[in-house]
Formats: C-alpha cells, sequence, structure tokens
C-alpha cells in the first residue's frame, strides 16, 4: 500500500510575517489519517481551526490567504510547497499569528524542518486526485495573455514560463519544468526564492505591506541589476520560484495532483481558479489510492528523497 504521510514528532520554528512584520511562531504536530493539512490560529482567544481546500483560499493578493469564518493566515503558499515536495498528507500546524513567516523566501527551511521532525507513514492509503481531462484558465489578450491548465499525465510534472524583461532575468531561464519521478523537489525547487524591485517594495511598504521584507528573505532588483550580495541560488531561481508557488498554491485542493500542470504568466489567484474549475467539472477527475506501490506513479512511491 502507498501509505499516507505525517511527521514522526513535532517541530517549531519562529519568524516574522513578510507583510505584516509579525513575529511569528509555527508548531507543527503529526495528525491522524484523514485529517488533511490544518492551520490552527492559537492565539485567538477560542482557537480556529482552518482547513485547506480550494475554496478555503479567500485572498490571492500578493499571497494565498486562508479563511475560516472571521480568522486568516497569509502566505500559506511556500509551507504549502513544502508539505507537497514531500509528500505530508495529515499535518496541523499551530501559528500564533495571522501570517506564516517567510524565513529565507523560500521553502527550503519548511522543508529542513518537516525532514528533522522525521516522516512517518501512516495505516491508511494515500489518496491522489486524478486528472481524466483537461481543465483550463485564461485571461486577457495578446501581451497580457496569461493560462495555466491540468492535463492527464501518469505522474506529476509542472511546467511553469514567464515572460519578465528585466536585464537580471532576461539572461536566466524563463522556462522550467519539473518532474517528481525525474527530480528531486528539495534539491531542484526548494531553495528558489520569492523576488521583487525596490521601487515595488517602497511602493508596498508604503501600504502598509511587505514590512518583514529583505535581502534576507527575497531577491530585490532595482531597474539594471540583483542587489543580493551573493547572487541567485539557481541560474534560473525566478521561474523555479513560480513553480515553488504553483506546487503550494495546487496543494492547497487537500490532495496530491496525478496530473501534468502547464501555465504561462500564472499567479496565485490563477492557480486557485485552476483548482475551482476542476473541481466544477466532476467527470475531470477522480480520487485513487494504490494497494500495490509498484503501480503508483515514478517519484511518488520512493521514501522522501533528501538533497
Ligand atoms: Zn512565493
Amino acid at each position: 500500500m502507498l501509505a499516507q504521510r505525517t511527521l514522526k514528532t513535532l517541530t517549531q520554528a519562529v519568524g516574522v510575517g513578510l507583510h505584516s512584520g509579525q513575529r511569528v511562531e509555527l508548531t507543527l504536530r503529526p495528525a491522524p489519517v484523514d485529517t488533511g493539512i490544518v492551520f490552527r490560529r492559537v492565539d485567538l482567544a477560542e482557537p480556529v481551526d482552518i482547513h485547506i481546500n480550494a475554496l478555503s483560499v479567500t485572498d490571492t493578493r500578493l499571497a494565498s490567504t486562508i479563511s475560516s469564518g472571521q480568522a486568516k493566515v497569509h502566505t500559506v503558499e511556500h509551507l504549502m510547497s513544502a508539505c507537497s515536495g514531500l509528500g505530508i498528507d495529515n499535518l496541523i500546524i499551530d501559528i500564533t499569528a495571522e501570517e506564516v513567516p517567510i524565513l529565507d523566501g523560500s521553502a527550503s527551511s519548511f522543508v529542513f524542518l518537516l525532514q528533522s521532525a522525521g516522516i512517518e507513514l501512516q495505516k491508511a492509503p494515500k489518496k491522489f486526485i486524478r486528472v481524466l481531462q483537461t481543465v483550463e484558465v485564461r485571461e486577457g489578450q495578446g501581451e497580457n495573455v496569461k493560462w495555466a491548465k491540468l492535463e492527464p499525465y501518469d505522474g506529476y510534472r509542472l511546467s511553469f514560463e514567464i515572460d519578465f524583461h528585466h536585464p537580471a532575468v532576461d539572461s536566466t531561464g524563463q522556462q522550467v519544468v519539473f518532474d517528481m519521478g525525474r527530480d528531486v523537489y528539495a534539491r531542484d525547487i526548494a531553495r528558489a526564492r520569492t523576488f521583487g524591485f525596490t521601487k515595488d517594495v517602497e511602493m508596498l511598504r508604503s501600504n502598509g505591506l511587505a514590512l518583514g521584507g529583505g535581502l534576507d528573505n527575497a531577491i530585490v532588483m532595482d531597474d539594471y541589476k540583483v542587489l543580493n550580495s551573493d547572487g541567485l541560488r539557481y541560474d534560473d531561481e525566478f521561474v523555479k520560484h513560480k513553480i515553488l508557488d504553483a506546487m503550494g498554491d495546487l496543494y492547497i485542493i487537500g490532495k496530491p495532483f496525478i496530473a501534468s500542470y502547464t501555465a504561462f504568466r500564472s499567479g496565485h489567484a490563477m492557480n486557485n481558479q485552476l483548482l475551482r474549475a476542476l473541481l466544477d467539472q466532476p467527470d475531470a477527475y477522480e480520487i485513487v489510492s494504490f494497494d500495490d506501490v509498484k503501480k503508483a506513479p515514478a517519484g511518488f512511491a520512493l521514501p522522501v528523497r533528501a538533497w
């Protein structure tokens, strides 16, 4: 049987929110079979559980925000991406503020935390969402066009293309393909950081956003170059971060995909629209599990691979 996964033990992190600049503590806890991933706002008078699913996403400006009633958690995508990359099915995330800490701006600190806690195989089959028919969302025309689609594929593959003209980006790859059956998430994707421009940072700050952002947790560019003294972590770090974000956004559906995702200039909003479009079409997917590990698509059956 290909089994569900949780953590062996709990693990903790402290950091600041990218937008709020607020100090926040996270405790990642093992959870029983079929719990899914739950964010628990433990700072509220009555703790509130927010179960991730496509409809729990209530805001996609700058980051993915999930809500239950008045309780919110902003910027869930990098932690969700790490859970997707490591195949974590069940997890309770205690959080003491409204925003997940940004840490180093990538998913690698979350990968490190999850791997340090150890991954436990549980006594129930892992459930996948297998795409049976192509579902696509599209917006804009000509130069402004952007789109994202899910297609049937015997594995999990993501292909992303950006169209981003800037001297620091032009020379790097604008397109990248990540295939779970061939590549290693922790090594190839997880270290890619979020990026931004000094002029946008100033504008965001004047609106009370990006208060926790800086050279420690983002690639920052002026009009000509990358300002971080140690440069880029990957030659194509920008587009790899878009894959990292997409993996987090897609995992909000609550199960790993067996599908191919292809996107051109997509973002948090469009990724969530794609999930909703899929769920609106019940004949476009099915839920499957694997009694025989050998029948599972490549990359899923293996224990978590390290760096
Ligand atoms: Zn991101």
